[in-house]
């Protein structure tokens, strides 16, 4: 069988995501096999966004004042890159060959499509009636997403709870309103921005997504950023930190610290849900926001 290179980086993003999770074993045999087994560790439910009850890489690098531009690789290797845009390494766009090390997102490519807006259609249409994973089982709706095609600012969240599965529609909960009312507080309306999460079917009682459901689900994730291309990914708790970034290291350790993945700057941040039963962390979100405000006045 071929597959083209499109569909090489889906399946090498989900791979390298089962990896990550511990999962070494997979079935041989007809497509429809079961679902992998998981033999690494199970993240559990952390306080979604909150500080971490999962695996924790230790000497996550963490920045203090100024935001340096950190390259995250899959297996714990971190390098602090020197913040200024000359220092940088040369802009990889998603899809291109990456070397092992490499988030699985920076694999994956958009769907050939004219524009944004065609990618984003062409993605939910490839989703379908989803039944991949155990989360069709009990989902009303398929989240998929929302906002602008064109937004340099994207928000990733990590699944849809009970209202956003009622609505179809991501953040409209209690959550959701906390962040439209940080997205508002940057200066920007919701619709400017756009809105998804790692899985795209609620988590029955809320639970934390799986690692097999993640692996699953979020190779269409990460087609939607390869189609958005957004200037700046903001990455709200652990479970969208972890997926986007290829590592197991906790938003405690990553949040407030910009790294680049395929060229798109990503600032992990606490979700609202972990806001609203810690109001006292929202000033160290709206520092990551004024961090993530003046990358946009920034070309790129
Ligand atoms: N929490 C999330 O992570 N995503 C949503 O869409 C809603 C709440």
């Amino acid at each position: 069988m071929t597959i083209d290179a499109g569909d090489r980086g889906v399946v090498r993003a989900r791979l390298e995501w089962l990896r990550l999770m511990g999962i070494e074993d997979l079935p041989r045999g007809p497509r429809q096999a079961a679902a992998p087994r998981v033999v690494g560790p199970s993240p559990g439910r952390p306080a979604p966004g909150g500080p971490p009850t999962g695996p924790d890489r230790p000497g996550a690098a963490r920045a203090a004042g100024a935001a340096p531009v950190v390259q995250v690789g899959l297996f714990g290797g971190e390098e602090v890159v020197a913040g200024s845009a000359s220092s940088r390494p040369g802009r990889r766009g998603m899809g291109e060959a990456v070397a092992e090390g490499t988030p699985p997102l920076a694999a994956v490519r958009a769907p050939e499509a004219p524009d944004a807006g065609t990618a984003l259609r062409l993605i939910r249409e490839e989703i379908g009636d989803c039944r991949r994973c155990r989360l069709c089982e009990k989902r009303t709706t398929i989240v998929f997403g929302v906002g602008s095609p064109g937004a340099r600012l994207m928000f990733v969240g990590e699944g849809p709870g009970v209202d956003e599965d009622r609505q179809g529609e991501p953040f409209v909960g209690r959550a959701g309103q906390l962040l439209t009312k940080i997205i508002e507080s940057m200066g920007l309306e919701r619709r400017e921005v756009y809105i998804a999460n790692v899985v795209k079917c609620r988590p029955p009682e809320n639970r934390t997504p799986l690692p097999d459901e993640i692996a699953t689900c979020s190779p269409f994730l990460f087609q939607q950023i390869a189609a958005i291309r957004p200037r700046v990914l903001v990455c709200l708790g652990t479970p969208a930190t972890q997926t986007v970034l290829g590592t197991r290291a906790t938003i405690t350790h990553l949040r407030g610290t910009l790294r680049e993945v395929g060229g798109i700057q990503v600032m992990p941040t606490f979700h609202p849900a972990y806001l609203l039963r810690n109001p006292g962390a929202k000033k160290e979100v709206w520092e990551d926001m004024k961090k993530v405000m003046a990358l946009l006045k920034t070309e790129g």
